[in-house]
């Protein structure tokens, strides 16, 4: 029996997925040949990508609105660099919104290239909540934001009005739940938490927002070039890229993500009333700013921690460790998991408690 997996990235893909994967490695369109030892360049290649790029357009709803799409490599952390290489002029300076790892990485590579304006953070209370009251300052290049904070589980609910260019790195809550994209102009997200193996990096980024900064940029970091390229300035990743589509055709057959919304509301749902109702368990993050997709959560009593992880491990659940800055466990419940994985980790729960 396959286990079931709450890992927080790499994480959970279709097993469908897995298999048509599998399928391909060995022998990919009746080529006899394997998807991974052909031209990138090969029309049977050139094809996924194509496809890959139609299917974010579709979902995002995005289509003719001036986006074009990406599949990068060197993961989100690259993001970090290349949005500030190709947005914030060289005397210019950019806003950021701090609330997490990742946020203060990202600000943190962002300070090499000019002032950055860290409009509100939420470290002093360990990340737990999402700042509301903040301003972003009208003269800022672009205003940076982490949709979901995959360590600390929280995301942003909504997300402020301005008009400044708005980047997101949607990581991991990408394809989870409805947004008006069209309000981003740069959206990045690592493939491996809700779309694919690690290995390729989606960047859907609005074409009129580039060629602005008066900056030299090296071709593998400039989305202009990436862009005129299709993704394949250089070798892309075409495993990484073969899986991703095959994801994204699979939330669009299961009803895009509208459909997933619902199902990942429940789970989150079912996780969180739970944790609120069952005395041995405390969640970790503000109520109003809780993720749907990565659910963070202590042991009110710390003696019991040998039973319920010899329980959950018994119960064939994976991947509960929580991150070692939250502790406790961390319970990611991406696109992929099925509610009938979720009811076994709540079972595991009520158990304990009795
Ligand atoms: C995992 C994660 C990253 C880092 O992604 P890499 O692809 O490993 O560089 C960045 N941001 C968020 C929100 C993440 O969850």
């Amino acid at each position: 029996m396959k286990k079931h997996n709450f890992s927080a990235g790499p994480s959970i893909l279709p097993q469908e997925v897995l298999k048509k994967a599998s399928e391909a490695v060995l022998n990919f369109n009746n080529l006899d040949l394997s998807l991974i030892e052909i031209s990138h360049r090969s029309a049977d290649f050139v094809a996924v990508m194509k496809k890959a790029q139609e299917l974010v357009l579709d979902l995002l709803d995005l289509k003719d609105k001036g986006y074009s799409v990406l599949f990068l490599s060197g993961g989100a952390s690259t993001e970090f660099i290349m949005v500030p290489y190709n947005l914030m002029k060289t005397d210019g300076k950019a806003a950021y919104l701090d609330t997490g790892a990742w946020s203060s990485k990202a600000i943190k590579e962002a300070k090499l290239f000019g002032e950055v304006d860290v409009v509100a953070s939420s470290k002093d209370k360990n990340y737990n909540f999402i700042p509301s009251l903040y301003t972003i300052p009208s003269d800022a290049n672009y205003f940076h934001c982490t949709s979901n904070n995959t360590i600390y589980g929280t995301q942003i609910k909504d997300f402020p009005e301005t008009d400044v260019p708005m980047v997101c790195d949607m990581s991991s809550d990408i394809f989870s739940r409805k947004l008006d994209f069209s309000k981003f102009d740069v959206i990045y997200a690592g493939a491996q938490k809700n779309m694919g193996p690690a290995g390729t990096t989606l960047v859907v980024v609005k074409d009129r927002i580039l060629g602005e900064t008066g900056r030299k940029i090296p071709s593998m970091l400039d989305y202009q070039i990436q862009i005129s390229k299709d993704s394949m300035f250089n070798t892309p990743p075409v495993f990484p890229v073969y899986v991703s589509m095959l994801t994204l055709q699979w939330l669009k057959d299961m009803g895009g993500i509208e459909a997933i919304e619902k199902i990942n509301n429940k789970k989150a749902q079912m996780l969180y009333d739970e944790i609120d109702r069952n005395p041995l368990f405390i969640g970790t993050a503000a109520k109003e700013d809780r993720s749907n997709m990565n659910v963070t959560f202590l042991l009110a009593d710390d003696s019991k921690k040998e039973a319920f992880d010899k329980m959950w491990n018994e119960a064939g659940i994976s991947g509960l460790k929580g991150h070692r800055s939250v502790g406790g466990y961390r319970a990611s419940i991406y696109n992929a998991m099925p509610v009938e994985s979720v009811q076994v980790l709540v079972d595991v729960m009520k158990k304990l408690a009795e």
